[in-house]
């Protein structure tokens, strides 16, 4: 799959929304906004995408997909069922739990299940890589082999070198979205009012 092909999906199911003022989680502004939510309501586009983030993976030996919830349960379900098509073999897709720590942790026997497994990690946006750093920490226990992080989506220029040494990463799509500090927001000058419902600001 293409950039180009992965960006027409996000455009098709609303959920690439351009020209209009948002406030980010980082507190800045800017005039783009993926609203990942739009994506999950739609599991045929879901499913089409993650047959992209399959199919790049599929010659590396994986045998279990895991995602941290909630974007990554359903993104561990349809990534190991493409990949168990492409491959022929078993792949497990398992979804990891915030904890009150912060962090992430594996129940429902899911920690059994991942061990000494052949990893693939996968993540809707990725804006710090935060999240992937405390799901591969929840996983360091169980002696699984991390293969790689797959994102839809790397919207924050996060590299490889944030997860471990051995672990490649790629997005369907890798672009930034210019943003602007509050005080310097040429919408903000321009009084471009807020989107109504996305971003930070009600
Ligand atoms: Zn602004």
């Amino acid at each position: 799959m293409t950039e180009a092909e992965a960006i027409q999906l996000f455009e098709t199911s609303h959920a690439l929304v351009q020209n209009n003022h948002f406030v980010y989680t980082s507190g800045r502004h800017g005039s783009v906004y993926v609203n990942k939510d739009a994506v999950y309501l739609r599991p045929a586009v879901l499913s089409q995408l993650c047959l992209g983030m399959a199919s790049f993976w599929k010659d590396r030996g994986i045998d279990a997909v895991v995602g941290p919830a909630l974007g990554g349960i359903a993104l561990s379900q349809w990534v190991s069922h493409h990949l168990q098509v492409l491959t022929g073999h078993e792949v497990l897709a398992i979804y990891a739990e915030k904890n009150p720590a912060g962090g992430f942790t594996l129940t429902r026997g899911y920690d059994e299940a991942v061990a000494e497994k052949k990893v693939l990690i996968v993540e809707d946006i990725l804006t710090t890589g935060s999240s992937v750093q405390k799901l591969i920490q929840a996983l360091n226990p169980f002696d699984c082999q991390i293969v790689g992080v797959a994102a839809l989506w790397n919207r924050g220029g996060v590299s490889r070198e944030m997860f471990t040494p051995s672990s490649d990463l790629h997005a369907l799509i890798a672009r930034n979205f210019e943003s602007y500090e509050e005080a310097l927001c040429p919408l903000c000058e321009k009084k471009v009012p807020f989107h109504p419902r996305l971003g930070k600001r009600k």
